[in-house]
């Protein structure tokens, strides 16, 4: 992206999504902090938007005053060590709000208006596993047995997102929970997914017209609370087959 372009985009969503003003609300939990969260998390969407694909480059870049402009003069940018500690301590309820109130501008200035695939608002739903470790874990891990008995820990997000049309906004995700006491299993998608509807749905209501989803989701219950909520659903039953879809009437 050249640096005309940046700056455009930048003016852009500070001016539509109020950024720099919502920015300033991010918190973490870092014991007086040298340098702002609100400089931290600049910086880190900075290198999203650019896709740079490691923080030592984030870091160099920084060090080059690469970013210099883009803050008020005297500024202190942090290093890549302030950037990892400001984010392992981050506050998400306060990167949630800030998501909520985008989204929420996206549907007040009807972006979405016309749909997104033949005049239908249609938004995607999927699991997508992350941070798979057969040695690190925490707490919070869900866990399967390979086919050699060996333990393999990871996280798993539930993401819906619109699809069709540019953006491929993604308006929410949930972290499934891993296994209680009580219970043999981790938390699997399907209820995870339903959370996530029922979230989505009281905050934005009618956040879409058609919920499409892959065969795992081809489950009564599931397919029911979608239409429950005055959405439809489309299942793909075949994954090799991208035209053998099915579109879902009520399961009895
Ligand atoms: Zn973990």
């Amino acid at each position: 992206m050249s640096k005309k372009h940046l700056y455009k985009l930048l003016t852009y969503i500070n001016k539509v999504y109020d950024l720099s003003e919502k920015i300033k609300g991010l918190k973490d939990k870092r014991p007086k902090p040298k340098v702002a969260t609100s400089t931290v998390s600049f910086l880190v969407l900075m290198g999203f938007m650019l896709q740079m694909r490691s923080f030592n480059r984030l870091n160099k870049w920084t060090k080059k005053d690469k970013f210099k402009r883009l803050f008020k003069r005297g500024t202190k940018l942090p290093s890549i060590d302030t950037i990892r500690y400001s984010l392992s301590e981050f506050d998400l309820d306060t990167l949630n709000n800030m998501y909520d109130n985008v989204i929420k501008t996206i549907k007040k200035n009807k972006v979405f208006i016309k749909g997104t695939i033949d005049d239908f608002r249609v938004a995607a739903i999927d699991g997508v596993e992350l941070f798979e470790s057969t040695e690190k874990h925490c707490n919070e891990c869900l866990t399967r047995k390979d086919k050699n008995g060996k333990i393999h820990y990871f996280h798993k997000s539930i993401v819906c997102m619109m699809i069709g049309i540019k953006p491929n906004i993604i308006i929410g995700q949930e972290m499934l929970n891993r296994k209680k006491d009580s219970s043999e299993k981790d938390e699997g998608e399907l209820t995870g997914s339903k959370r996530l509807i029922k979230k989505l749905h009281d905050k934005y209501k009618h956040f879409a017209d058609v919920i499409v989803a892959d065969a795992l989701y081809m489950n009564a219950p599931w397919i029911n609370e979608i239409l429950d909520l005055g959405m439809d659903a489309v299942i793909r039953v075949k994954d090799e087959n991208l035209f053998n879809s099915t579109r879902c009437d009520r399961f009895i």
